[in-house]
């Protein structure tokens, strides 16, 4: 592709130890396992890869650890082709984010992940790289990086005119002022209602969730649905844009392909509700395969699905 849309990406490095198993353990329980796999992961790296496979030009940036997870990190972007010149080493002797992942029968996945070195990316580091995020349409991130971080790279890049997108996953509390500062923000249902602070029990629409968000200040909000799609809520109103209809084995990183593909769409002009069907078909092609950036498709796959 010529021109490639030059979108910036930056969060987590982990290495995810995967084990699938019939059932999730209950606390205290020990059940039998199979099939373990260490993978690449963390969310910031699996969105830059989907960004990166989507055709976009992709600066990635991040902190590992100088162990060999994070020598696994720098492989992997070598081998996918992305610079690594933006992803530094702990120096405080942290070790690489790492995560554990059960995956069960139904294909749905529990994670715990620490995050190590990645929580050493600071405020100077976004300043130390602005000049490199100022030339690129987007700034994605997500939450398993400092919310002070996540917040400072926001509001520099409302200045600059650069348009900032939060996968505001994991949730953590935010300040109220980031709101403001995003063009669009990509929650899962539940993510969406923790940002509000509205119980997960409460009797409340999607839809709903998603006008009290723009009403906070965020300009756009795009909500995950699972196998139904995404709810799209922007100035124009709010409508569901349908996922595509395939058989899941392992929705692990569906988000993560989600936003990466969106992302790409919109740097490329594509409009909101385009981008999001674009978004639908590269997660809901990725839930057909099991791990995680082994299942992250290219552009030429969802270009001709869509065909
Ligand atoms: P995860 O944490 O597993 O990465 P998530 O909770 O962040 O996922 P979901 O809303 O489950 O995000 O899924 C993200 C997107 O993936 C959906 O908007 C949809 O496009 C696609 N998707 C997920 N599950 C399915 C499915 N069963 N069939 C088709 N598309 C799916």
């Amino acid at each position: 592709m010529e021109n490639k849309a030059k979108i910036a990406v930056i969060g987590s490095y982990a290495v995810g130890a995967t084990i699938r198993c019939r059932q999730f353990p209950a606390a205290g329980q020990t059940v039998p396992g199979h099939g373990f796999e260490m993978m690449h992961g963390g969310k910031g790296s699996n969105q830059a890869v989907a960004a990166h496979r989507m055709g976009a030009e992709v600066l990635y940036a991040t902190c590992i650890g100088d162990d060999s997870f994070g020598q696994m990190c720098l492989d992997l972007y070598q081998q996918e082709g992305i610079s690594t010149e933006y992803i530094r080493k702990s120096t405080e002797g942290t070790a690489t984010g790492a995560g554990l992942i059960y995956v069960n029968e139904n294909g749905e996945n529990e994670i715990v992940i620490g995050l190590g070195a990645n929580n050493e990316f600071s405020s100077e580091d976004i300043d130390r790289i602005f000049p490199e995020i100022e030339k690129c349409k987007i700034l994605l991130m997500q939450l398993e990086m400092p919310v002070e971080t996540v917040l400072h790279a926001a509001k520099r890049c409302k200045e600059a005119g650069v348009s900032f997108v939060l996968n505001p996953a994991p949730f953590r509390e935010l300040p109220e002022e980031i709101f403001r500062y995003c063009d669009y923000v990509t929650p899962n249902q539940t993510e969406a209602r923790q940002m509000l602070g509205i119980s997960l029990s409460e009797n409340i629409s999607d839809e709903e969730v998603g006008i009290q968000l723009c009403n906070r200040g965020i300009k756009n909000v795009v909500m995950t649905l699972g196998e139904g799609g995404v709810l799209l809520v922007t100035e124009s109103g709010s409508r569901i844009v349908p996922g595509i209809r395939v058989a899941a084995v392992d929705t692990t990183g569906a988000g993560d392909t989600f936003s990466g593909a969106f992302c790409v769409a919109v740097a490329e002009g594509q409009d909101p509700n385009k981008a999001a069907e674009f978004g639908n078909i590269a997660a809901g092609l990725a839930v057909t395969r099991y791990g995680v950036v082994d299942a992250i498709p290219y552009r030429k796959e969802v270009d001709s699905y869509r065909k």
